[in-house]
């Protein structure tokens, strides 16, 4: 199973994703959280990559077709993968196509997830992580138990940079002129689904495990 989840920031591509991955047991490709790893391992490419991440700017399209053609070879991608916030623009949607073409894997679904920037904003801005064991709370649906602390390991949640009031505003704008033509993009290949990511969690999920219920 072939999948990608296309939405702008805060639509809930990673918790979709995760409930993707219990479900039909593939991995989770997340362009963000890869870089987010190679920047606290302070590797040369999450050095490179943050200048741009805190400032809501895309990573090079170079720089991220490299990172992803290293994690499709692994062992786990034999069978699919669900990416999330991957391709990010045409070249990029271009490049994985033609790394899937040398594989010889196909994708079966593009799930465009839409929401209005208004609820992006106020989501986005009520976005906590943990930078220890990397657990995301939301403090308007999924606040931690004590303030401002992770449940799991106690350590004091953050806002991540990019999340910021100043930053949210530009990596919106950078969505709507960069990422949303690949939806006319895949509409054409005959890809796409949309779903309403305004809905309650749960029922989005049972939306998209009908629509990927139905690949063969
Ligand atoms: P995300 O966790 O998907 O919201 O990504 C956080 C940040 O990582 C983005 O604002 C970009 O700076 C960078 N990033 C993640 N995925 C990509 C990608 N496919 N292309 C370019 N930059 C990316």
């Amino acid at each position: 199973m072939n999948i990608i989840l296309i939405g702008p920031p805060g639509v809930g591509k990673g918790t979709q994703a995760k409930n993707i991955i219990k479900r039909y047991q593939v991995p989770h490709i997340s362009t963000g959280e890869i870089l987010r790893e190679n920047i606290k391992k302070q590797t040369k490419l999450g050095i490179h990559a943050k200048t741009f991440m805190d400032m809501g700017k895309l990573v090079p399209d170079y720089d991220v077709l490299g990172m992803v053609s290293r994690r499709l070879a692994d062992d786990d991608c034999f069978h699919g993968f669900v990416f999330d916030g991957f391709p990010r623009t045409i070249p990029q949607a271009d490049g994985l196509s033609k790394l899937l073409s040398n594989t010889d894997k196909r994708l079966d679904r593009v799930i465009v997830l839409k929401a209005s920037d208004e609820i992006i904003i106020k989501r986005l801005s009520s976005r906590r992580s943990c930078n220890n064991c990397g657990r995301i709370y939301n403090l308007l649906f999924n606040s931690p138990k004590n303030d401002n602390k992770c449940d799991v390991c106690g350590e004091e949640l953050t806002q991540r940079e990019d999340d910021k009031p100043e930053t949210i505003k530009k990596r919106l704008d950078i969505y709507r002129l960069q990422t949303e033509p690949l939806v006319n993009y895949y509409e054409k290949l005959d890809l796409t689904v949309f779903i309403n990511g305004e809905s309650g969690i749960n029922s989005i999920s049972e939306e998209i495990f009908q629509i990927l219920d139905e690949i063969d």
